[in-house]
């Protein structure tokens, strides 16, 4: 099998962030950063939650790949849009059509 190139964009992400001596073995990426990482900065949508409908099931809490949902003092979800990147997932999961999936306008 061929093997296959990595983009050259991503190349020169990974030489500015680690320089090209201090790659990580394997390119591993260091663990613990999903804070630092705001996954929603690239998002093209964002998960609108109407706290009025929530019925604090947390599916969205526990299906949410980015953690980006919390639970708010009465147990209603919340969505932090910094880590949000819009995959709708949540949205598919809330037995109560309490999130909205709406696009972006930059
Ligand atoms: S859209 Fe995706 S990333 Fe955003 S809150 Fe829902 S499950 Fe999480
Ligand atoms: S899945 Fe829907 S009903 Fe359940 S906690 Fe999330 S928003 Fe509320």
């Amino acid at each position: 099998m061929k093997s296959k190139e990595a983009p050259k964009e991503f190349r020169k992400w990974v030489e500015e962030k680690w320089g090209t001596e201090d790659l990580p073995i394997g390119g591993v990426v260091p663990y613990h950063t999903a804070y630092e990482y705001k996954t929603g900065d690239w998002s093209a949508h964002k998960a609108v939650i109407f706290k009025d409908k929530c019925i604090s099931c947390m599916n969205c809490f526990y299906y949410c790949p980015d953690a980006a949902i919390f639970m708010d003092d009465d147990m209603k979800a919340e969505c932090d849009i910094q880590y949000c990147k819009g995959c709708g997932i949540c949205a598919k999961h809330c037995p109560a059509d309490a999130i909205e999936m709406r696009r972006l306008t930059r």
